[in-house]
This record gives structure tokens, sequence and C-alpha cells, in this order.
């Protein structure tokens, strides 16, 4: 008997993408893209990081030999000067794409990962938008139960910064190896817009206010289902992701 051919699948990875973006777009969120070769104007300058910024060394970036002040993206938020100059507000997007990072991989880390980027501009913008807009989110991706904390965190495209944690999945907040005994485990960055960023793309910064968040998608899916290895996703390895 002929043996019957293997039906393919959607990678695990765009499982959560899709699942992300349908959750944001209900939201009334616009899906935006960008290029991921990018020119450091859009990658650092309208983002607020001075020329001389540690975190341009700090973020280790892939530049491209033989052109001049280009790099292969090391954020979704990249897009974000390129959306605001030629939208005014308000305005709610969502962007998905695969970012960069010219560093050693582990269990947690991998060179290339993707993000999925959400911005909120307009008049009377808070905080308490931006905590209300994830918490939902995070529900609609791991469940009714999700309980998440917010602290002090440091980016330089937004002020205040917020780190978000997450219960920890595995022990449920008693402490676990996974979580490093604190009953936390740190899902996303995010935060207020910084006035300068707004500014940059010709925003009036007194009048609007925005949000902004960028988990990494990679480590949304690993906590979603339970994957030790960031770079299984990217393998290849067909029995990593047939198991989805
Ligand atoms: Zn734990």
């Amino acid at each position: 008997m002929e043996k019957q051919k293997e039906k393919g699948h959607i990678h695990p990875i765009t499982y959560v993408i899709n699942e992300i973006a349908q959750t944001l777009i209900e939201m009334g969120f616009e899906v935006a893209l960008g290029p991921e070769m990018e020119s450091e104007h859009y990658n650092f300058d309208v983002l607020n990081v001075p020329r001389d910024h540690p975190s341009r060394d700090m973020q280790d970036t892939f530049w491209i030999k033989g052109l001049k002040e280009m790099v292969l993206r090391t954020q979704t938020s990249s897009v974000q000067g390129r959306y605001m100059e030629t939208h005014k507000p308000p305005f709610k997007i969502l962007v998905p794409g695969k970012v960069f990072r010219n560093e050693a991989t582990d269990m947690t880390h991998d060179f290339q990962f993707f993000q999925i980027e959400g911005l909120v501009v307009g008049e009377g913008i808070t905080l308490a938008h931006l905590k209300g807009t994830l918490n939902h989110y995070l529900r609609k991706l791991y469940g009714e139960d999700v309980q998440t904390q917010f602290r002090p965190g440091f980016f330089p495209f937004v002020e205040p910064g917020v780190e978000i944690d997450m219960v920890c999945f595995r022990c449920k907040g008693k402490g676990c190896p996974t979580c490093k005994q604190s009953g936390w485990i740190e899902i996303l960055g995010a935060g207020m817009v910084h006035p300068n960023v707004l500014e940059a793309a010709g925003i009036d910064s007194k009048k609007n206010q925005g949000f902004a968040f960028g988990p990494g998608v990679e480590r949304l899916a690993m906590l979603k289902y339970g994957v030790e290895d960031i770079r299984h996703f990217s393998s290849g390895d067909l029995r990593v992701v047939n198991q989805f």
C-alpha cells in the first residue's frame, strides 16, 4: 500500500502570532508592517536612542556590510516612526515581524525571533489603558485566571517604562526552578511612549499620549506550550513542530 503523504500544518509561532493579532484586531488595532533591513534612523534615532547610547551595543546589532547606517532591525519598534510620520492620531496598530540580535544563543536567547509590537496613540491615553489592554490579551492567550504584576523598567523609547511578570505557569506562584523560586516569570516590556518619540514623528506630545508594548513571540509560546528551549522553534526539526 502506498504510504500516506503527511499533511502540513501551521507552525506554533504562527499560531501564537495569529491568536494575538486576532485579539488585538477585535480591540480595534490595525496591522502595520515594516522592512527587516532597516536604517539606523528608524531602528534607533527616532526611538530616542542617542548615537553614543550604550543600548546600541547592548542590543548587539547586526550591521549590514557595505551599506552605511543599515542594520537588521533589533525590534519591531522600528515601525513606530515609519507609521507615525505618515498617520495622524488617534491610531492603534500591531506590528508582527522578525527581529535580529547579534548574540550567542542559549535556551532562552536566539539570534532571530519574532516580536509583536502594539502601539496606541491618542488624546488622554494613560498607563491604565496599557494595563487593561495587556491584561485582556494575556487572559485570551493563557486563560482567565492569569495574574500579572507591573514593575518599573527602562527602555529609552518609553517613559515611564514597565516590565510585566506573570504568575509562574508551573508552580502557580509557589516557587520552582523555572521561575527561580520567585513565583513570577517576566514576559514583556512596555511603557508610555516617550514624548521625544512622538515629537520626532511630528506628533504634538502635549496633546497626544501613547503606550507601546513589544513581547517576544517565542517567549510567549514557550510559556504557553511548556517548550524549554527557544531554539527548537527555528530548528526546522519536524519532530518538534509536529507536536503542535
Ligand atoms: Zn515557578
